[in-house]
């Protein structure tokens, strides 16, 4: 798939702009959060463009399977394994990036409400 020139994560994606890796497999790639809300906060994200969750969902299940499955074995990588895995869909809910990417929140006793 074509991705757009100019996407943020894409570009982390390709290895076209340097970001540590804490975490990969054949779909997806997972790296620090530049502004973590929690002492783990991972960004995971598909190799391939797609702009939020449900698009990645109709389109490639397999590859969001291997989304949660790197976002679980980041959370036993770095923590203790418990996480809250986050996708913001649309700007009314945060999302800021369109390219999907799941939060892996996590490190301390997280709080409920996100208002
Ligand atoms: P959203 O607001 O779309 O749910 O999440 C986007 C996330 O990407 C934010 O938490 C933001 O801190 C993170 N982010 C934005 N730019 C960069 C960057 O250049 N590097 C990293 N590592 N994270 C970024
Ligand atoms: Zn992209």
């Amino acid at each position: 798939m074509s991705f757009p020139l100019d996407c943020l994560f894409c570009s982390f994606a390709s290895g076209e702009k340097s970001v540590d890796l804490v975490g990969q497999n054949g779909s997806a790639v997972a790296f620090r959060d530049i502004n973590p809300q929690a002492p783990l906060h991972v960004l995971v994200i598909p190799r391939e463009h797609y702009a939020d969750v449900a698009t990645l969902a109709g389109a490639e299940p397999q590859v969001l399977a291997d989304l949660v499955t790197l976002a679980q074995e980041v959370a036993l990588d770095q923590g203790d394994g418990d996480y809250r895995l986050v996708f913001n869909s649309g700007p009314t809910a945060g999302q800021s990036v369109y390219h999907v990417h799941g939060h892996v929140l996590g490190g301390k006793r997280l709080g409920w409400t996100p208002a």
